[in-house]
């Protein structure tokens, strides 16, 4: 049934969320529908959670919502940071986190890094030595730029800060968690979120966050938290295998099936194949004289951004493309035409990338 209605006009996208989603996991979401109150939804969030907590490399929580990555943003600024947040922007989303911070009313100063340059934890530390801080914001793959910010570096130079139990570290992993090891507990991280349409290859609209205690005991001296994102309310229904509202049953499922392919994968080998499809995407992009946006070091293992040196007509190039069934993405905002992006996360396979860079080629006549 479905699988003829998915035929016709597959674009494989190659475009940095929302991501390709294999047949067998868009299939796990037409199972029958059950009762968020119902055991059958209790024993799947039961069969969920270890898992979830094994990508996110952590024994504490890891809140599960109805929702997008961004509205656990907003979360984690309304249930921990109400002294002054420290946004460190190099990009559109670190940018997002700003307005979010501004829109709840809390007291911030930005940490500036240019559209491209990474975050670097020698600025973080010198702006934290005021003390003045209780929350600092940081994404850690800028999908905009192709940028990765050294997080355990920033988190170290957080804690050496004179008030650095204090300050929550609160990361943005929506285009990276799942495609890169990123070690929560190891970090010592306090918020850490993603949404399921990037590299866990799901369809939109669930936000998982893995908190920290040291977070959850600062929500409880905040006041004004709201309800639908209240962490405490949230950890309050988790602990029952439950949701406070409703829930995407069927993204759940999707979910259940996609950490099983996870586990059976391997978690090391999903972050070598991602890291695989990076330097292959390098390696193609400087055959064709082309450069990388990101400085070297700090290059994404799920994106890449790509200088336009040769002025190649990206809208047309993604005609080109979208006639061969796939898709890719022009730069963010002002970059458009200055650069353009290649995602390889998620499920997407090392052939995948060739199919694409073979058909870019022959766009360019190659
Ligand atoms: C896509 C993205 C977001 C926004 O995620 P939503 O799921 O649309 O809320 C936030 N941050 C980063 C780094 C992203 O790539």
């Amino acid at each position: 049934m479905s699988e003829n209605n998915r035929a016709d006009k597959h674009v494989k996208l190659f475009i940095p969320g929302p991501t390709e989603v294999r047949p067998e996991v868009l299939d796990a979401q037409t199972n029958w529908m059950i009762g968020h109150r119902m055991p059958e939804c209790l024993d799947l969030i039961g069969r969920i959670r270890p898992k979830l907590g094994k990508v996110f490399m952590t024994e504490k929580r890891v809140l599960i919502n109805a929702s997008t990555g961004t509205g656990f943003m907003e979360a984690a600024i309304r249930n921990v940071a109400n002294k002054k947040v420290l946004n460190c922007v190099n990009g559109a989303f670190s940018a997002r986190w700003r307005d979010i911070t501004v829109a709840c009313g809390r007291d911030n100063a930005v940490l500036d890094a240019e559209w491209g340059q990474p975050i670097l934890p020698e600025a973080v530390a010198e702006r934290l030595a005021s003390g003045e801080f209780d929350a600092i914001t940081v994404v850690h793959n800028e999908t905009s730029t192709g940028v990765t910010n050294p997080i355990e570096a920033i988190a170290q130079a957080v804690r050496q800060a004179p008030n650095g139990e204090e300050i929550m570290i609160l990361v943005d992993s929506v285009s990276s968690m799942a495609g890169v090891a990123i070690p929560f507990d190891a970090w010592d991280l306090d918020v850490l979120l993603t949404s399921s349409q990037k590299a866990f290859a799901l369809p939109a609209g669930l936000a998982f966050a893995a908190v920290s205690d040291r977070a959850m005991a600062k929500a409880k001296t905040v006041p004004n938290r709201g309800w639908y994102f209240d962490f405490l309310v949230l950890e309050k229904y988790l602990l029952k295998n439950q949701t406070p509202a409703t829930t995407a049953v069927s993204l759940l499922y999707a979910l259940d099936k996609q950490l099983d392919d996870m586990m059976a994968e391997g978690m090391e080998n999903r972050y070598a194949r991602h890291l695989a499809m990076r330097d292959r995407t390098l390696e193609w992009a400087e055959s064709r004289g082309l450069t990388a946006f990101a400085p070297e070091g700090y290059r994404s293992p799920t994106v890449t951004c790509i200088s336009n040196d040769n002025n190649y007509d990206i809208p047309a190039l993604n005609a080109f493309l979208r006639e061969k069934g796939m898709i890719i993405s022009n730069g963010y905002g002002a970059l458009k035409g200055k650069n353009f992006r290649i995602a390889h996360m998620g499920d997407l396979q090392m052939a995948d990338m060739e199919e694409l860079f073979a058909a870019i080629d022959e766009f360019l006549g190659q």
